[in-house]
This record gives C-alpha cells, structure tokens and sequence, in this order.
C-alpha cells in the first residue's frame, strides 16, 4: 500500500515510471554512465539520463556494465552469492495454528524454514474471518530443486511438511499459491568481504551512479534501511555527501562481539 501511494504522487508529479522492465545494458564512457537499454520481453528501449540510482542486486549492475569492466571485478561479482527465498501461501478452513505472527521451524525432518501466520500480522491480511492465510516459507537457491519445483508441487510440499509438525490437518487445505524471491539475502561468506570490497571500488569510478538498498548494497538491510539509502542517494545527487554504508552500521555494531565475548 505504502508503495503504490509512492508510485500515485510520484506520477502525479510527471514521474515516468516503467513496470515490468528489466535493465539489459548499462552503457558508459569516460567514467560516466551514459544509458541504459531497458526491455520487457517483446521490445528495447534505450534512455539516456543524467543520473542513474540502481536498487538491482549489484553483481548484476555490474555485469550489465558495457564496456565490460575488468575481469578480476566481473570474477568478484560473480563470487558473491544470493539466497533465494520461495512462499508458500495456504489459503485453510483451520483455526489459529499458534498465537504468533511467524514461527522460525527447526524440525530437521522438513525443510520448512519459518511460516508465517498473516492474521495475526493484521486481521486486514485476511479477508474471510472463518479463514487462515499462512506464508510456507522456504529458503533456497536459484535453480536448486527447491527453486524449480513446480507450484503444485510446493504447495503439496508445504502441506505434508505443516501436516507432519502437528501445525494443519491437510484436508483443511482451500487454496494456494507460490511466490519465488530471487537473491532475497545476501550470502555473508568468508570471501565476500574482498569480493563487495573491489567491486565497490569499482563503482565508485562513476559519479552519476549510486547503487542502493538491499541487494545493491550487498547488505543485509531492512526495509526502513533501504528507503534510507534511496532517500540518501537522492540528496547526494542534490549535492549532499551521505555515506550510504553508514545506514544500519549500528546493528551490525551492536552484534558485534567483543574479545571477550560480550
Ligand atoms: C523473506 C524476507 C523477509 C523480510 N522481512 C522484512 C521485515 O519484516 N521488515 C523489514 O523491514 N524488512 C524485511 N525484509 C527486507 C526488505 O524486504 C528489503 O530490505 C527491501 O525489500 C529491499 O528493498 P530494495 O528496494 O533494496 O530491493 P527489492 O525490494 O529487492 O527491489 C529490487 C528490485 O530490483 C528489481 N530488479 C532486479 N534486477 C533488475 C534488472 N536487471 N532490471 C530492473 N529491475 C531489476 C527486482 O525485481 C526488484 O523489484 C525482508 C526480506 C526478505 C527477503
């Protein structure tokens, strides 16, 4: 809701917003981003702007760059990992399986990895009060077998693992549906502090180009982080001088650890 009143004013004040588009190309020239070619399946578009703000995962910023960058910075992105993220939603006749909004599950006979229980988020996510909405959530890797099940499937799979947890009875099952997260958190390895570190350096060489948020920042914001980082960005380019990694350092200050274990 917060994001379509975003896109209503931001139209309303002659923005051109474009839905359903993928960035392809990413041209430069004299350390400066020059154009992006845009397409959405049938047609490409190029367009040219001053400046450019990227919310895309930045490994995929970068290899989108033409000309190509150097091979050690394409190798570097290409080091850094995603996780992908697939849901589950079950529609069911049941009442409340527990009391909370989402519960992280353990079990090491499923492979759930957290459900979430959307009434109790609020009674406006679930339109029929005889009803239960919940989120089967999944934590996976693009591709892996997870990933490429069919949704059919998925939502068999979500029932028996629910079933099986003692959490639904499987004939209260109405309706479903899956939706995949592609690169949904950033993979904190141990190469991956060298890998965002020369791939940052690399960006940085162009001045009318600031990657934000979650994946563009290969960091593991929040969405209030996020926000900050486009509002920041947007300021910079207005000629203040924010530093975007500075948003949520203090959670990762705060958990950090001390030599002596604190
Ligand atoms: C499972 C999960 C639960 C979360 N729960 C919470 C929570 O409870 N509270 C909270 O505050 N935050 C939560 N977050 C974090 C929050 O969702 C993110 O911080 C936020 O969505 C990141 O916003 P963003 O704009 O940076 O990136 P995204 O929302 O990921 O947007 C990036 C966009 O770029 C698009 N894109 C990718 N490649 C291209 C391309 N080549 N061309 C054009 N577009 C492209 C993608 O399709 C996507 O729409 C959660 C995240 C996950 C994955």
């Amino acid at each position: 809701m917060m994001y379509e009143k975003i896109a209503e004013n931001f139209l309303k004040n002659n923005g051109c917003l474009l839905l359903n588009h993928r960035v392809v190309k990413i041209n430069h020239q004299n350390n400066k981003i020059k154009s992006i070619v845009i397409s959405n399946k049938s047609k490409q578009k190029t367009i040219s702007s001053d400046s450019y703000i990227s919310s895309m995962p930045i490994t995929e910023l970068v290899q989108r760059l033409s000309p190509q960058p150097p091979k050690e910075i394409i190798q570097a992105s290409k080091n850094l990992h995603y996780r992908s993220f697939v849901t589950a939603s079950l529609v069911l006749s049941s009442s409340e399986p527990f009391p909370d909004t989402w519960i992280y599950v353990h079990s090491p006979e499923v492979k759930i990895g957290r459900v979430q229980n959307f009434k109790k988020w609020s009674h406006f996510m679930v339109s029929d009060p005889d009803k239960i909405a919940l989120g089967v959530e999944y934590f996976c890797t693009e591709g892996d077998e997870l990933w490429s099940m069919t949704d059919k499937d998925l939502i068999e799979l979500a029932l028996t693992e629910l079933e099986k947890i003692k959490l639904i009875k499987k004939s209260d099952y109405l309706d479903g549906f899956v939706v995949r997260a592609e690169k949904a958190y950033p993979v904190y390895d141990s190469s991956y502090p060298k890998n965002i570190k020369l791939v940052k350096e690399y960006l940085a060489n162009f001045k009318n180009l600031i990657s934000i948020g979650r994946g563009g920042l290969f960091k593991y914001n929040n969405m209030d982080h996020s926000i900050l980082t486009g509002l920041y960005a947007a300021e910079n380019l207005l000629g203040a001088s924010h530093n975007l990694e500075e948003v949520n350092a203090d959670q990762e200050y705060q958990e950090e650890k001390t030599e002596n274990g604190d």
